[in-house]
């Protein structure tokens, strides 16, 4: 199994919960640049310039790409000191980050080592999901879009009481659909299938499903 899996799709399409599950099993450092912004967002010794790049984020538009390689180059590092292999949800959403990453992985050796997978979904039914799911205020648990979740309202995990995550409304989910849903993720799709690297999973089916469909993939 390669020590770099990318996973890319849509907001709502199941790759946080995919990753979640995948760094469980095979034990990889799990890069999700959206949590790392988020920490950084509640960490009152942050620092004040980098915390002022985050406004975007509020709004559906994407940070500056130099935040973005400072948070995960560093965090990637760890895990590759430790020997672990990483697993990147979401932390690639233009070429130019594509680009960049790539360049870090063969500065380390690791150009063979990239597998990126495309969790597809259409923009409508992302749009559909982002609207209906909510977030746990104690652990971050993600409580997806599915009907038998619709009347709960405390964390399935820990039992803390849930959110709408602040990003989640329609007007920021309108904006984020346009900024990192089909037509923006196209090229980087492209990016990583000339360089022969990408496979594709269909979002549209069950978790359980799609998990499968990636185990799959990762053992050819
Ligand atoms: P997520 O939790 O992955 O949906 O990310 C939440 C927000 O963080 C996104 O809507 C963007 O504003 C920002 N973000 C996360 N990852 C990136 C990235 N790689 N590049 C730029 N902005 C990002």
């Amino acid at each position: 199994m390669q020590k770099i899996i990318i996973l890319i799709g849509p907001p709502g399409s199941g790759k946080g919960t995919q990753a979640k599950k995948l760094v469980e099993k095979h034990k990889y450092g799990h890069i999700s640049t959206g949590d790392l912004l988020r920490a950084l967002a509640s960490d009152p010794n942050a620092d004040s310039e980098d915390k002022k790049k985050l406004e975007e984020m509020k709004t559906g538009k994407l940070v500056s790409d130099d935040l973005i390689y400072k948070l995960a180059f560093a965090e990637i590092e760890k895990y590759l000191d430790a020997g672990q292999g990483v697993l990147l949800d979401g932390a690639i959403r233009n070429v130019a980050q594509a680009e960049k990453y790539q360049d870090f992985f063969v500065s380390k050796n690791l150009a063979d080592e990239v597998k990126a997978i495309e969790v597809s979904l259409s923009d409508e039914e992302s749009f559909n999901r982002l609207t209906k799911r909510r977030v746990c205020k104690s652990c971050g648990e993600i409580i997806p879009w599915l009907p038998k979740y619709y009347n709960i309202d405390k964390c399935l995990k820990c039992g803390g009481d849930l959110e709408v995550r602040a990003d989640d409304s329609e007007e920021v989910i309108k904006e984020r659909i346009d900024k990192q849903g089909n037509v923006p993720l196209k090229p980087i799709l492209d990016f990583y299938d000339n360089l022969g690297v990408l496979k594709k999973v269909d979002g549209q089916k069950t978790i359980e499903e799609v998990e499968s469909d990636i185990d799959q993939i990762l053992k050819n």
